[in-house]
């Protein structure tokens, strides 16, 4: 059997060789993990799920005009994207202090933030992914003063656009991470928004009764992660009513 060459496994993804040069196929798998894979599950069919959310927010994202890695989605877990040299940055944005700002800096969670606030942290499983400022991204050579002038732009559009998508439809966006890539066309670079944006990495919380739609449900053990998924794509009307995404017949074995 001809099998597609694999390229990059993270803790949710796969990434194997695209149809064509230039492009990928991003996998999303079953797979939840927090604290660094210090606690793992399977959860039956969030992959499926966050594969329809994150296409769902990136094809809106390209419509308005931000540019990310998304072409389109080819089947249940998969979709297509361009190749592009990640920026080892996680770009977060805040409105709403919780999780680690709120440890740090002893604010409760809840709080709304005087504006939103962006904040960076390298990318490095072995060192627990440590926050670093804008002296250490150009000091390193991570990214230059340019790079992050356009990734703190792109931060703020993608801020503007989701706070607005999720207020519709009763969800505070409490806050989120995205990752930024390189993407090169000719001699042309631009950087675009990349890797997924889905209820693991962003907080988002009901507008009434501020119960948690996102991974803090799987990291603080409080259950029905699948269900507030669910719940977040049956709002955007990415999902039908009826259709479920866990798998009760036979499974392909992998
Ligand atoms: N986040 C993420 N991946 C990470 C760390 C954080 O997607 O490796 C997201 C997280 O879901 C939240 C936001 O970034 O929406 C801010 O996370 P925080 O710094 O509060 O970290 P945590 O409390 O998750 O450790």
């Amino acid at each position: 059997m001809n099998r597609r060459r694999r390229i990059y496994e993270g803790k949710g993804k796969i990434l194997y060789e695209g149809p064509e040069p230039g492009t990928l196929v991003q996998h999303f798998k079953d797979d939840a993990t927090a604290f660094n894979n210090k606690k793992h599950e399977i959860i039956d069919g969030k992959g499926v799920l966050n594969n329809r959310i994150s296409e769902y927010i990136f094809e809106h994202l390209n419509t308005i005009g931000i540019p990310t890695h998304f072409i389109r989605r080819l089947n249940m877990r998969e979709q297509l994207i361009r190749e592009v040299e990640i920026i080892p940055l996680e770009v977060v944005v805040r409105n709403v202090a919780a999780g680690s700002l709120s440890k740090r800096l002893g604010i409760d969670e809840g709080t709304a933030l005087p504006r939103s606030i962006i904040e960076f942290y390298y990318k490095a499983d072995e060192l627990d992914d440590p926050m670093v400022s804008e002296e250490h991204v150009t000091a390193f050579g991570w990214a230059t003063p340019q790079e992050i002038d356009d990734i703190m732009s792109l931060a703020i559009r993608v801020n503007d656009f989701l706070t607005g998508l999720f207020l519709g439809v009763g969800i505070r966006l409490v806050d989120f991470k995205i990752e930024c890539g390189r993407h090169w066309e000719n001699e042309m670079m631009r950087i675009v928004v990349a890797d997924e944006i889905s209820p693991d990495s962003c907080r988002l919380w009901d507008i009434e009764t501020n119960d948690k739609m996102d991974k803090d449900r799987f990291r603080r053990d409080l259950g029905g992660m699948l269900e507030a998924y669910q719940e977040v794509a049956r709002r955007l009307g990415i999902m039908n009513e009826n259709e479920t995404v866990t798998h009760s017949g036979p499974r392909l074995v992998q």
